[in-house]
């Protein structure tokens, strides 16, 4: 199946309405440090598309009773999409049916769809773990520098699509410092934010730990993933809640268990229905 009912490892602490998952491509190519689809997708940083994706696209579509989150295991937008253009002829299909859609990514390759996406029931979620292009190398080696996200972000505000910024994952000791600035940065141009703290899986805990320094938190086993303790976790939501509250911002969490009064987590509220 390509298109499947989101079902994030049945996760109690999950709090996303109904709604379904597609990737044009399987692995990402952005290999990010602390991805979790190692855990599950082999071959994972290399981004191959899917077979016979459109006459599949095509034949399930009609299924989405609800939003497509595009997508939850790979960027839509990884480099090889510059190119080949897969993601942007499934965005074709989901105009010609009218499907509400909510993307994910970490690419301002999006930009050069904007002229579908105007015409389309959409809004955009950008991933911004820092603001030094530098340092998201460390973490997110092939996935456009922040600036390049910021902008993107930016030309979509212009352009009227509703975006979200995630900062996902937070993580203490390399990101920490920067969560105010981060949302000083983007708030004229975000609609919401979503924050999550690191939760890594054994095998990204594994990668992570070979670049930062997490041995000092004592981990908590929590869903199959490795969770910071509680009371960190709601100290570091807590300021990015106070700071989008400055600035009047919608403000959510991601499987924390943290409580938000946003009207959806993901931002998917903002997809004109
Ligand atoms: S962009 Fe997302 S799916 Fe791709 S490697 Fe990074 S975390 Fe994983």
């Amino acid at each position: 199946m390509l298109i499947s009912e989101f079902d994030p490892w049945k996760s109690k602490l999950c709090t996303c309405p109904k709604k379904y998952s597609f990737s044009p491509y399987t692995g990402c190519s952005h290999a990010c440090v602390y991805c979790y689809i190692s855990s599950y997708i082999p071959n994972p940083f290399k981004s191959r598309v899917k077979k016979d994706l459109y006459r599949r696209l095509r034949r399930e579509v009609h299924k989405v009773d609800t939003y497509i989150s595009m997508a939850n295991s790979s960027d839509p937008y990884p480099p090889e999409e510059r190119y080949n253009r897969f993601t942007r002829g499934c965005l074709q299909i989901f105009k010609e049916n009218d499907i509400r859609l909510l993307i994910l990514t970490k690419s301002d390759i999006v930009t050069r769809d904007v002229d579908l996406l105007r015409e389309m029931r959409v809004a955009v979620s950008f991933t911004i773990t820092t603001l030094d292009d530098d340092k998201a190398k460390i973490i997110e080696p092939n996935a456009p520098a922040p600036s390049r996200r910021l902008s993107a972000l930016k030309k979509l505000n212009r352009e009227g699509i509703p975006c979200i910024v995630r900062i996902d994952p937070i993580i203490p000791g390399f990101n920490n410092e920067e969560i105010e600035e981060i949302v000083e940065e983007i708030y004229p141009y975000a609609d919401h934010v979503v924050a999550s703290t690191i939760k890594p899986r054994r095998d990204s805990l594994k990668r992570l730990e070979k670049v930062i320094n997490l041995r000092d938190y004592r981990l908590e086993r929590k869903e199959g993933a490795f969770y910071l303790p509680e009371n960190l976790r709601f100290s570091l939501l807590e300021r990015v809640e106070r700071i989008c509250r400055e600035y009047n911002l919608s403000f959510a969490t991601c499987r924390e268990g943290y409580p938000f009064r946003a009207e959806s987590c993901d931002g998917s509220h903002l997809i004109p229905s």
